[in-house]
């Protein structure tokens, strides 16, 4: 008999106590109901602060499917899904939320896609937002718009992270070494044959959202600066701009003085061209800022995240202390 496919699931973990029992029963009934293939469970646990890791020790106990790599503090959910794909060994590797915003119920269909039709992902986007903020689903629509005009990878509307890759895609994405992540960018970057499937908004089912609007604003920088140089762009062209400008000026006055004999008056006008510059040259090297703080980031070649225990160790000490029972 040949041997069965393995399917990876990628959980990033921060503070998900009150939800990880909901999600591994979810899960373990999926895994029953695809008994045609394995399964490994890897949880990364992102410094937690609750007792996360607690749960997943005692998971990878009684389950040996359900692996952890727990790091040495909160990382964020971008470094999480990279350890858990690097971890993976799965021929096919999903990333899920903790919370059961991502249904497991769809993986059945997802494999079955990549199985019988000629894709190497299936991806998933939701067509409402409805139970979010509407103030957060305005940003979010707007952020989309601004960012398909700028950049030339196309991003998904409502696109998650949850997707089933194949082997090849999932290496692919790992080629991407770099420090500055936004994986929903990445998996559009590489490419490969993806197929959408949709459903509708569903609400966590315990704890609270780990993304305010702050994060969410830096983040939707972050996607912005590692997928367009668009604003670099903008800070030259206004630069051309208003050199064009004061040129135009300076001849109209030169040819205001000759003919007309009539000198400048009023300082008002002049201290709102000052102004005006002066902000636009200010928000000209913020942006400049912002890629040199990335471009510094990366040169630094700092690891993307640091484990500081895995499944591996809690069985090394359980092994340990079977040892020292036999001696
Ligand atoms: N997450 C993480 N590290 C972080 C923030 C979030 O690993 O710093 C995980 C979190 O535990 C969850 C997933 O990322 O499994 C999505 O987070 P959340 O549900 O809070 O985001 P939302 O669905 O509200 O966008
Ligand atoms: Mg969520």
């Amino acid at each position: 008999m040949n041997k069965k496919e393995l399917i990876s699931i990628v959980v990033p973990c921060y503070n998900e106590y009150e939800t990880i029992p909901f999600f591994y029963t979810e899960i373990i009934k999926i895994a029953e109901q695809m008994n045609y293939v394995d399964f490994e469970f890897i949880f990364v646990n992102d410094g937690s602060k609750d007792n996360t890791i607690a749960l997943l020790k005692e998971l990878a106990i009684k389950d040996e499917r359900a692996r952890f790599i727990s790091f040495s503090r909160n990382f964020g959910k971008e470094p999480a899904m990279f350890a858990g794909l690097q971890t993976s060994k799965g021929d096919y590797v999903a990333i899920m939320d903790a919370d059961l915003q991502d249904p497991p119920a769809l993986l059945p269909e997802m494999y079955n896609t990549l199985k019988t039709e000629d894709y190497d992902s299936v991806a998933t986007r939701r067509n409402t937002r409805k139970g979010e903020p509407l103030i957060r689903s305005f940003f979010a629509k707007l952020f989309y718009k601004l960012i398909n005009k700028i950049s030339e990878t196309e991003m998904i509307e409502g696109a998650r992270d949850f997707r089933l890759m194949n082997r090849k895609m999932t290496d692919a994405v790992l080629s991407l070494q770099e420090y500055n992540r936004f994986t929903k960018g990445i998996f559009c970057w590489v490419g490969y044959k993806t197929k959408w499937l949709e459903y509708k908004n569903i609400e966590r089912v315990a704890g609270k959202t780990k993304f305010n609007f702050w994060k969410l604003f830096k983040y939707s920088l972050e996607c912005i600066i590692a997928f367009s140089t668009a604003p670099l762009v903008l800070a030259s062209f206004l630069g051309i701009f208003f050199t064009f400008i004061a040129f135009i000026s300076i001849i109209a006055l030169i040819v205001r003085e000759l003919v007309w004999h009539v000198s400048a008056a009023g300082w008002p006008s002049t201290m709102v061209v000052i102004l005006l510059l002066g902000g636009i040259q200010i928000f000209s090297i913020g942006v400049l800022g912002q890629y040199l703080s990335k471009t510094y980031l990366e040169t630094k070649k700092r690891p993307i995240y640091l484990v500081r225990e895995t499944e591996k160790d809690i069985k090394k000490e359980e092994q340990n202390q079977k040892e020292e029972r036999f001696e």
